[in-house]
């Protein structure tokens, strides 16, 4: 009988993740694995793993404690540890679970051809998390989850160091992809009927800085939007202190750069983004997001905010719920402020307590609600350009959802398969997070 390689991923954490499994798949697809939802089929199991909150590293932690029971009834389970939680913990993870088989960061993620054959064949343990001098992904098979929408990293790392983030430790310095690998992997995708590109970076304002042409983030979307066939263009993060005003030009001058900014504000009160490291206040803030009002129409703009960071009063509180009240945000993600060790905010004195910051987070989240209840209501009766992604989960025959240019989800009904066009729909109905339309033809 042959043995047959099956491997079992599960990604945790952000869109980075997403495709740096993609590429993990991609690799070890070539390599003679086949992939499996069921934990039990496999024989290579791998958690790429997140940090940001103590909360996900906890729940990473009791899995690998489960998959040991795994590996005690067929000792020819491999198990590997990657993503950012393997490059904050690295041997420590060996010594809290010593049945690990190797680990590897973030940076490694296109040489799993030695990683696994190290394991494998030379029977080792095997760990790898320093940092690569460049960022590239030339020549590196990937499976992308999506026929439609393709996530594609710019850059790496991070120079922030907000003082309550780890991944500037976790994925290094930032680095950015040259212009010409990033074009060519969109003219293949163009080539390939891929009708959105989603670019992902920590801070892709800062993309180019450290290569040596003078590439920058909107000459980049400037080329990128020349590319025929690619009808949408989505990009994430922004961080408020780079947001100039040359890119709000050129997403206003490119037709293919969807209506949709993530601006994360992480809270409203300037006194906390001082000792949150964020280099902004929150008049500079505002005066960002009018400045993006002003010269671009119909924009979405979405946040990321925490609540409950060490030191924050009631009234910062209350900044935060102003701020919001305020601005308007389409949607927020809504977090609660989580102690990191390596990052120096877990050394403030004044705590908040848990109970007051889930206090705080319900609160801004019901405030959120209705913030986008009521945006969404105004879309009611409008025809909207949907990107049709998916046919429904819940099984319902013929329905099918997908977004906006300004990243609303809409949800109609079809007889014909729509995956991948571009639809009109119009709005008849709306919830804060989702439009459901009927289908024009
Ligand atoms: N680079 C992006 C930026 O600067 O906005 C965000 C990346 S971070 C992985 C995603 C979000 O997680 C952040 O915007 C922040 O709101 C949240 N986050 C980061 N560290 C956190 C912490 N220690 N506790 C709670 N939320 C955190
Ligand atoms: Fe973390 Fe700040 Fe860097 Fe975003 S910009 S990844 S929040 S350090």
């Amino acid at each position: 009988m042959t043995y047959k390689s099956i491997l079992f991923i599960k990604t945790f954490g952000c869109q980075m993740n997403v495709n740096d499994s993609e590429y993990i798949i991609g690799q070890l697809e070539q390599l003679g694995y086949s992939t499996t939802e069921d934990i039990f089929k496999s024989n290579l199991i791998l958690l790429n793993t997140c940090c940001v909150r103590a909360k996900v590293e906890q729940k990473i932690y009791s899995l690998i404690g489960k998959i040991k029971k795994m590996k005690e009834n067929n000792p020819n389970v491999i198990l590997g540890i990657c993503g950012c939680m393997a490059q904050k913990e690295k041997e420590n993870i060996f010594e809290r679970a010593p049945y690990v088989d190797f680990i590897f960061s973030p940076s490694q993620v296109n040489n799993l051809e030695e990683i696994i054959n190290t394991v494998k064949y030379d029977n080792k343990k095997y760990i790898s998390c320093d940092n690569t001098p460049e960022f590239s992904f030339n020549h590196i098979p990937l499976k992308r989850e999506s026929k439609i929408s393709a996530w594609i990293q710019i850059m790496r790392g991070c120079n922030n160091y907000c003082s309550y983030c780890v991944v500037p430790y976790t994925r290094g310095p930032e680095q950015s992809r040259g212009v010409s690998e990033i074009m060519s992997e969109v003219n293949i995708l163009a080539k390939d009927k891929y009708k959105e590109i989603f670019l992902l970076g920590q801070n892709v304002n800062s993309y180019g800085n450290d290569l040596s042409q003078s590439a920058t983030f909107s000459k980049l979307l400037e080329s990128l939007n020349n590319i025929n066939g690619i009808e949408r263009i989505r990009f994430t993060t922004s961080h408020p202190k780079d947001f100039s005003f040359d890119l709000i030009k050129t997403i206003k001058k490119c037709n293919r750069i969807c209506n949709h900014i993530h601006l994360p504000i992480q809270s409203g009160s300037t006194k906390i983004l001082k000792m949150m490291n964020r280099k902004y206040d929150i008049n500079y803030y505002k005066n960002t997001i009018k400045e993006i009002r002003n010269n671009i129409d119909n924009i979405a703009i979405t946040t990321d905010v925490m609540v409950g960071f060490p030191g924050e009063t009631e009234e910062d509180f209350m900044d935060t719920l102003r701020a919001f009240k305020e601005i308007e945000f389409d949607e927020a993600y809504t977090f609660i402020y989580s102690n990191r060790e390596n990052a120096i905010a877990s050394l403030l004195p004044d705590q908040v307590p848990l109970q007051v910051k889930k206090e705080r987070l319900w609160k801004l989240i019901d405030l959120q609600k209705e913030i986008s209840a009521k945006i969404n209501k105004k879309l009611e009766g409008e025809i909207l350009e949907v990107l049709v992604e998916k046919k429904s989960k819940k099984h319902i025959e013929n329905q099918f959802s997908g977004r906006t240019g300004t990243n609303k989800t809409v949800v109609f009904t079809s007889k014909q398969d729509l995956l991948g066009k571009l639809v009109k729909v119009k709005i008849i109905k709306s919830s804060p997070w989702t439009l459901y339309g009927e289908l024009i033809y």
